[in-house]
């Protein structure tokens, strides 16, 4: 289902919990609701469309990658950027790293472990601040 965006930053401050395989619909959701807003949008996480669980969505051009419960293993090259948001009005400055490590579980909980790096890398560590209540 194509959700509203939520911009209540009370809410979105809020830590999310982790993801069960009982939480399809919240994976489901993210898919249609960033399909919905594709020109406007690469990536969402799920407080973003109003459930407190720890699930990203990112867009990788030829596909979309859903990591629940994602981790940063480890990550480097940190620089200053400046990034937007869809619950946000405007851009806002930011630390990110150019390479990062992430293990998580895909769409179907299997456990997974990738190298991101560039702006894939910078999706994911936005999103993944998005879990832990973190907004630009
Ligand atoms: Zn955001």
């Amino acid at each position: 289902m194509n959700k509203p965006i939520v911009t209540d930053v009370i809410f979105l401050r809020q830590k999310a919990d982790i993801t069960t395989e009982n939480d399809t619909n919240v994976i489901r959701d993210l898919e249609d609701t960033l399909a919905a807003n594709r020109e406007r949008c690469v990536g969402m996480a799920a407080n973003m469309i109003g459930y407190k669980k720890r699930t990203v969505i990112v867009s990788m051009g030829f596909m979309n990658l859903i990591m629940n419960n994602p981790v940063i293993l480890s990550k480097s090259g940190e620089y200053e950027t400046e990034e937007g948001c869809l619950s946000l009005i405007g851009t806002r400055k930011t630390k990110r790293y150019k390479e990062i490590e992430v293990e998580y579980k895909d769409k179907n909980f299997k456990q997974q472990k990738q190298k991101f790096s560039g702006f894939p890398a910078q999706i994911v560590q936005h999103e993944m601040d998005h879990l832990e209540g973190i907004i630009i």
